[in-house]
């Protein structure tokens, strides 16, 4: 029995197999340019502000760099 492509298969290879994140995407204040992961209804960078949840990419570099 052979298996052929289970890996090496692109760059969508680093979206699989982890575990779902236990933070949603969303902005803090009346910066809606920016977007935070927001954990516990916070981002976790610290920004403040009224938080929004939005279903957009994380584009806060803060963030990015905060598991
Ligand atoms: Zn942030």
């Amino acid at each position: 029995m052979e298996r052929q492509g289970a890996k090496g298969d692109g760059p969508r290879h680093a979206l699989v197999g982890n575990v779902p994140p236990d933070w949603i995407p969303g902005t803090a204040g009346d910066d809606v340019m920016t977007v935070h992961k927001v954990r516990d209804g916070r981002p976790v960078c610290g920004a403040t502000g009224e938080v929004d949840e939005w279903r957009r990419a994380i584009t806060c570099p803060a963030c990015l760099t905060t598991e």
